[in-house]
């Protein structure tokens, strides 16, 4: 179905059931509520001009008005084009030139970034770009002025014209490995993503779902809005940008049954000088995903958080996101352990990186993924599509897995981070896991650096508990020593407060092993 049609039917079974609220603005919908305002911003840009296949951006970050024009572009089938609220003035140029965005809609700033003035310094050099809508402005006040004198029969014309397998989504990748790359997506992509993700996170009206990870990345604007939209669920936004005091606060006032997060947030949220004094028993369940969840985090997340039921997700912005999932009955071991089992109407398969070939049950290879889910393509790059999507469909995803007897996926990498060192293969994310060991390390990422002898060498980035004692390479040796095969144990550690990271929370190796060569001269 289309986006637009499962949010009206929704709307018509819960019709004053929480839809939607926004914590910094103390504003809050029911699906009637927000149903109309949906309607109102849909019809002014109609009246604006905005067809269907138009693009239409939206900068921004968390906020009421971001879900708004999620739903209206939809009904009106137009491209959404998703940027990043950390986009600087030459990523915003070249997204928008890119996806031939029509209409932007955006803060008029955020943090210390002015996107007004931004905006107004790219907009000579898009000329596909026609209207600029700030929020809160004249011209967005005067789009919804004009939606509301429209006659709310046109909804149901356009409504006619509109197919499940459209276009309605350009989403950047994160950036992790390199430039983002903007996939396209359709109805059909996203829609059944989130229901799925839903459904086997058992939501239905009653569920109010906690949502601190950006609506600009597939994590926020499907796996939260189009997952809470098709069972009914509310969205509550806690911060414009993630903040683990007021997401915890969130919870606790607005008695929120599920959270999400990327695990770094998490960390963030148990270590909170705030955390005891939040009353959380209202979570059941919530996600985590992006990255690999050291165990550590997630025992401490079912235990100390309360989410027994907590899902732990794997996918990517090409595949709508999700591929694989862990189910509320799975042991806690397979939810610490793994990323769970194909989603329902999923194919997943693990290869060998070099032959292609399907590897047996318990071998490493490259995950690919087929099935609804896989996007449309690259936004005008056949070029890029060809290599990540083959002629039978499967999406080839870059990261390293393996599946076990029962089918259950453990990520060991992506094949870019590998480490190899004189000839062995090593997985960071093993060595990771070990560090987590180690009593003053609360977070830790090992890469590659370049070694004339062994070709290269680990490095670990550690980031230690308050009060710790200095950590140094030979004493970090020591405790790795007889527990760590030889070769895994890292020849360098870096002390750090922060790692580089994208906006969604992921940890941007390719940015270390830059920094890495200048400290290591
Ligand atoms: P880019 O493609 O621009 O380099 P990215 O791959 O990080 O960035 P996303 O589409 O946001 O962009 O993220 C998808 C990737 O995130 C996956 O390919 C995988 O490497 C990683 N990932 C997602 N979920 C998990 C998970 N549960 N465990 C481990 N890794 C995960
Ligand atoms: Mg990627």
């Amino acid at each position: 179905d289309t986006i637009g049609a499962n949010f009206d039917r929704t709307v018509a079974r819960f019709p004053d059931r929480d839809a939607l609220v926004d914590r910094p603005t103390w504003r809050r919908w029911t699906y009637q509520q927000l149903a109309a305002e949906v309607d109102t911003v849909a019809l002014g840009l109609d009246r604006l001009g905005v067809r269907k296949g138009d693009r239409v951006g939206i900068w921004a970050p968390n906020c009421a008005e971001w879900v708004i024009v999620q739903y209206a572009t939809a009904k009106i089938g137009a491209v959404l084009v998703n940027i990043n609220p950390a986009y600087r003035v030459h990523e915003l140029e070249y997204v928008l030139k890119q996806a031939g965005v029509r209409t932007l809609v955006a803060a008029p700033a955020f943090k210390t970034s002015d996107y007004a003035a931004m905006i107004e310094q790219v907009r000579p050099n898009c000329p596909d770009l026609r209207d600029v809508l700030l929020l809160g402005g004249d011209a967005w006040r005067a789009l919804a002025e004009s939606g509301r004198d429209a006659d709310p029969a046109r909804l149901a014309e356009i409504a006619a014209t509109l197919g499940a397998d459209d276009p309605i989504n350009i989403q950047y990748t994160s950036g992790t490995t390199g430039f983002p790359k903007g996939a396209t997506l359709s109805h059909h992509n996203i829609l059944n993503n989130g229901f799925f993700v839903g459904e086997l996170c058992g939501y239905d009206e009653e569920d109010r779902i906690c949502v601190p990870v950006p609506f600009y990345h597939c994590f926020g604007m499907v796996m939260c809005n189009l997952a809470a939209t098709s069972h009914g669920a509310g969205i509550v936004i806690p911060a414009p940008s993630f903040e683990p005091r007021a997401t915890l606060e969130a919870v606790a006032a607005e008695r929120c049954t599920s959270l999400y997060g990327v695990p770094t947030m998490f960390i963030a949220e148990l270590n909170d000088p705030s955390f005891p004094a939040h009353d959380l028993s209202s979570l059941r369940t919530g996600i985590m995903a992006g990255s690999p969840c050291p165990v550590e985090v997630m025992k401490q997340v079912i235990e100390r958080m309360g989410m027994g039921e907590v899902a732990i997700c794997y996918g990517m912005t090409e595949t709508s996101p999700v591929s694989t999932q862990t189910r509320a009955d799975d042991s806690l071991d397979r939810r610490v352990s793994t990323v769970g089992t194909v989603h329902p109407h999923l194919e997943v398969k693990i290869v060998d990186p070099q032959t292609g070939a399907t590897v047996p049950r318990g071998t490493p290879g490259e995950l690919c993924t087929r099935g609804y889910s896989v996007m449309l393509g690259y936004w005008d790059d056949p070029e890029q599509t060809a290599e990540a999507i083959d002629a039978a469909r499967w999406m080839h995803t870059g990261d390293l897995a393996v599946m076990d007897a029962e089918g259950y996926v453990n990520i060991t990498g992506r094949i870019k981070d590998m480490v190899i060192r004189g000839g062995e293969n090593i997985y960071p994310r093993e060595v990771e896991e070990f560090l987590y060991t180690h009593p003053d390390i609360v977070d830790a990422q090992v890469i590659g650096v370049p070694d004339a002898k062994y070709g290269e060498e680990l490095m670990a980035w550690v980031r230690l508990r308050p009060g710790a004692e200095p950590l140094t390479a030979e004493s970090l040796r020591e405790f790795c020593t007889g527990r760590l095969a030889h070769f895994k144990i890292p020849r360098y550690v870096h002390v750090v407060d922060e790692f580089p990271m994208t906006v969604t929370g992921k940890v941007r190796k390719v940015q270390m092993r830059e920094e890495a060569l200048d400290i290591l001269g």
